[in-house]
C-alpha cells in the first residue's frame, strides 16, 4: 500500500513508498484494531522531519512514514479488543511505551528516558498511509458527532494535556482560580488552547503577530477570547491595562516569545511552554529581571509534550462542549484539503509556503 514517507537525515526527502499492508495479528494477544485511514493532518513537525532536524526510521529501516495527528475508521478487531468495534470512528495516540516507570503505567507522554518513540516522527512509523493496526491500548474512539473535526483530535490532545498539567502543578497553592490567561500564538494549539481555557471561564488573551481580520482572529473571537496584534500592541501594553497573566501558555514555536512570556506572568503564576524549536536559535534575555521575579513571585515554568489517552479523552469532551458553547467555529482551523497520498508534494508545499494555512491535512480515503 502507499505511504508517504521520509528518508531522515535527508532534507527534502519526502516520497512515496510502498510498504506491506498490516495485519491484525501483528499485535499480539487478540489485541489488535486494524484502522481504514481516512485522514491525516500535517504540522510543523511534518515540515521540521522533511528539513531533517529531527525524526529516526524505525529499526531496520532506511525510511519513516510520516503523520501523527490519525483519523479513521475501525475495520476489524482482535477477539480480546473491548474499547472499539468496526465502524467506529477512531484516532490513535502517537507515543509508544519505552522501558521506564511512567511508560509501564500508560503515561508514555511522562516518560523518563532520553529516548521517545513516536509513531510519524521518532523511530516508529505513522498514520499517513492507507492502514494501520496498533494495541487497542492505543486507540481512542471519536464520536460521531465530531467526525467533522477528524484530525484535530491529537492536536487538542496536546493542548488538554497542557492545561491539565498546568493545573496539576498549581495545585502547589492549595487554592488556585486563574482568571486571566494568555495565551500566545494562534494555531492549532495556540486556538485549542484558547478554547479550553474559554470553556473553563477564564478570561483569555492571544497574541500573535498578524493583524486583525484574519481567519484566525476570527476564530479567537468566535470563541469569545481576545485577540492581540503584537504589531499592533505589545504585550507590555495590555499587561498595563489589565495586569499580569495567572497562566500562560506559549505555543508560537518561537523560543524567543517562550522566553519573553516569562515578563507577563503574574505572582504564584505557571507558564508551560509546548513549542518544539528544532532550530539552534539563540535569544538574550534579561536574566536577573526575570530570575528575582520569579523566585519574588513564586512562578513556576512547565514544559509539556505529547498526551497519552486520557488526555485524548480530555480533548475529545472539551471539542464537543465546544461545539455546543461555540457551534461552528473550531471547523474553521481544518483550511487546507488534499486530496489523496499521491498529492505529497502539495501538502508539503502548503505546510512550507502558504502562510495562510492554518491546518493542511490529506483526504486519504472515504468513509
Ligand atoms: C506532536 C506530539 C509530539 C511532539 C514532539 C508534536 O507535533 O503533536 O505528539 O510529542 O510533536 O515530537
Ligand atoms: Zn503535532
Amino acid at each position: 500500500m502507499k505511504a508517504i514517507a521520509v528518508t531522515p537525515g535527508k532534507p527534502n526527502s519526502v516520497h512515496l513508498e510502498d510498504i506491506p499492508r498490516p495485519k491484525l495479528d501483528d499485535v499480539p494477544k487478540g489485541r489488535g484494531v486494524l484502522v481504514r485511514v481516512l485522514k491525516v493532518g500535517v504540522d510543523a513537525t511534518d515540515r521540521e522531519i522533511n528539513d531533517a532536524l529531527y525524526g529516526n526510521a524505525p529499526p531496520g529501516f532506511n525510511y519513516l512514514v510520516l503523520g501523527h495527528e490519525s483519523f479513521g475508521i475501525v475495520e476489524e478487531v482482535g477477539p480480546n479488543v473491548r474499547r472499539v468495534k468496526p465502524g467506529d470512528y477512531v484516532t490513535a495516540t502517537v507515543r509508544r511505551p519505552g522501558g521506564s516507570i511512567y511508560d509501564l503505567i500508560g503515561t508514555n507522554d511522562m516518560t523518563s528516558e532520553e529516548v521517545y518513540y513516536e509513531r510519524g516522527i521518532n523511530l516508529r512509523h505513522g498514520y499517513l498511509t492507507e492502514s494501520f493496526v496498533d494495541d487497542e491500548e492505543f486507540i481512542v474512539r471519536v464520536p460521531q458527532g465530531l467526525k467533522h473535526l477528524h484530525v484535530l483530535m491529537e492536536p487538542m490532545s496536546c493542548a488538554a494535556k497542557a492545561v491539565y498539567q498546568a493545573f496539576e502543578a498549581q495545585r502547589r497553592m492549595r487554592v488556585w482560580r486563574p482568571q486571566r490567561a494568555f495565551v500566545m500564538g494562534v494555531g492549532q494549539i495556540g486556538l485549542l488552547t484558547a478554547l479550553i481555557l474559554r470553556l473553563r471561564g477564564i478570561e483569555v488573551y492571544s497574541f500573535a503577530r498578524s493583524k486583525p481580520g484574519t481567519l484566525n482572529s476570527q476564530i479567537v473571537e468566535g470563541i469569545e477570547a481576545k485577540y492581540v496584534s503584537t504589531s499592533q500592541t505589545p504585550i507590555e501594553e495590555i499587561v498595563k491595562q489589565v495586569g499580569k497573566a495567572d497562566l500562560i501558555v506559549d505555543a508560537t514555536g518561537s523560543s524567543h516569545v517562550a522566553f519573553d512570556s516569562m515578563k507577563a506572568l503574574g505572582h504564584n503564576g505557571v507558564l508551560v511552554w509546548t513549542s518544539i524549536t528544532g532550530a539552534n536559535r539563540q535569544h538574550e534575555v534579561a536574566s536577573d529581571k526575570i530570575n528575582i521575579d520569579f523566585v519574588l513571585g513564586n512562578k513556576l515554568l512547565l514544559g509539556s509534550v505529547n498526551a497519552n489517552r486520557e488526555h485524548f479523552e480530555m480533548g475529545i469532551r472539551d471539542l464537543a462542549l465546544g461545539e455546543m458553547m461555540f457551534p461552528g467555529v473550531v471547523q474553521r482551523i481544518l483550511t487546507n484539503p488534499v486530496n489523496g497520498l499521491d498529492n505529497y508534494q502539495e501538502m508539503m508545499r502548503l505546510l512550507v509556503e502558504e502562510k495562510s494555512a492554518l491546518k493542511v491535512f490529506v483526504n486519504v480515503a472515504d468513509a
